[in-house]
This record gives C-alpha cells, structure tokens and sequence, in this order.
C-alpha cells in the first residue's frame, strides 16, 4: 500500500521542481506587473509619445490594462501556492480533497483544483 501511494504522490524532487517553477513564474510576474504599472499610466493629452499616435497609444493602454489584471491576479495565485506549500495542502484538490496529478500542477502550478473539478465547474 505504501508503494502505492508514493507512486501517485510527488517526490520530493518533484516539489522541489514545483516549488522553483512558482517562485520563478513569482519574479517574472512581478517584473511584469512594475513594467505594467508604468505603462498602464494616465497619457497626457500633450504627451510626445514618438512614432505612436495618441489613439494608437491609448488602445496599447487598455491591451495592458487587461494584461496587469490577469497578471496581478496571477501573482495572488501563486503567492497563495506558496502558502499552500509551507501549509503542506499543496497539490490536494481543494473541491475533491484528491492529489493533483503533477503534469497538471506541471502546466499550472499554481492551480487549485483537478481536472475532473475544472470541468464540472465550466459547465
Ligand atoms: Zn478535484
């Protein structure tokens, strides 16, 4: 029986590698959201703003507008899996209580619940 549970829970190496990705995804995250800070500013109306065209640079700013919310959101999720990991319920379903498999927790390693449950919940 122990074997079979070690078989379907990650390794340590596994989480080691999980929890390196996230806190990689963690910096990136945050470089991009200084940088969308800045470009998310107010544009002066009098503002020289090179080769852009004010219309041009006001729909930049709505295209990063949406990208700050996606990316401040994300960095929320993946400072919450942090908290998870050091709480010890990492990688456990939140709606199920079941293990994520690792190549899910692999493509989205901040994610909180298991495939089966994100399908239930799109429909
Ligand atoms: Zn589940």
């Amino acid at each position: 029986m122990l074997n079979c549970d070690k078989l379907i829970y990650m390794t340590d190496i596994e989480y080691s590698e999980l929890k390196e990705m996230i806190n990689e995804l963690l910096i990136q995250m945050d470089n991009s959201n200084v940088y969308l800070e800045e470009a998310t500013q107010p544009i002066e109306p009098s503002v020289a703003i090179g080769r852009l065209s004010r219309m041009e640079a006001i729909g930049e700013k709505s295209v990063n507008e949406a990208r700050h919310v996606n990316v401040k959101l994300r960095l929320e999720k993946l400072k919450n899996a942090l908290k998870r990991m050091e709480d010890g319920n990492y990688g456990i379903c939140v709606r199920c209580k079941e293990e994520i498999p690792f190549g899910r927790l692999q493509a989205v390693p901040e994610t909180l619940i298991c495939v089966p449950c994100a399908e239930k919940k799109k429909r």
